[in-house]
């Protein structure tokens, strides 16, 4: 259960739960429909560029937006975001690069926003604190549900391996069979 390791205990307990009786695929294919679509590296960055222009235009350009194969789960590192320096001339240019672990190619679209978001925050927030997650759910009110189900999925994947989300439009969402997350306003 590590992916859920700083979530409440009795919310650990029901995902527990529903793993033993093999149910967590099937209510998150309940409750998510249709992947996003978003296969290519060049409209990986195109959609997160559009993001980016949405909610954090004033934040350093990105000069590279990718699906990478090497990041794996058992790194705990579904994206990256880094800082690439490089002389120019007589100058130190630094270049903003967002990774996404190639897992995200073949998820529902929510899925796909929810780790393009918390890239994007980490342009503006190196640390996961308060105002990292504030920025989150700027750009994506549902931002903590998400990575919640998101790491549903992992301990799905990890456990029996990655669920066939049907191709197609778009999503509902709404709120599902999926247990609710909401964290305490503290
Ligand atoms: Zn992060």
């Amino acid at each position: 259960m590590n992916y859920l390791a700083g979530y409440p205990e009795d919310l650990q307990a029901q995902v527990r739960q529903l793993r033993e009786q093999g149910r967590l695929g099937e209510l998150l294919l309940k409750k998510y429909h249709g992947q996003h679509g978003i296969r290519t590296d060049r409209a990986l960055y195109d959609y997160v560029l559009d993001l980016k222009n949405e909610f954090l235009r004033n934040a350093q350009p990105l000069a590279k937006v990718a699906f990478d194969s090497r990041l794996h789960l058992t790194q705990q590192a579904l994206g990256t975001h880094t800082t690439v320096s490089r002389v120019q001339g007589n100058r130190l240019k630094a270049k903003r690069e967002i990774r996404i672990a190639t897992l995200f190619r073949e998820v529902p679209a929510e899925f796909l926003r929810m780790i393009a978001v918390h890239e994007l925050a980490h342009l503006k927030e190196r640390d996961h604190g308060k105002a990292f997650y504030q920025l989150c759910t700027h750009m994506e009110p549902a931002y903590h549900q998400l990575e919640f189900d998101v790491r549903l999925y992992l301990t799905h994947l990890e456990t029996t391996g990655p669920l066939a989300w049907p191709a197609g439009p778009a999503a509902i969402r709404e709120s599902g069979p999926v247990p609710a997350y909401r964290p305490d306003a503290s």
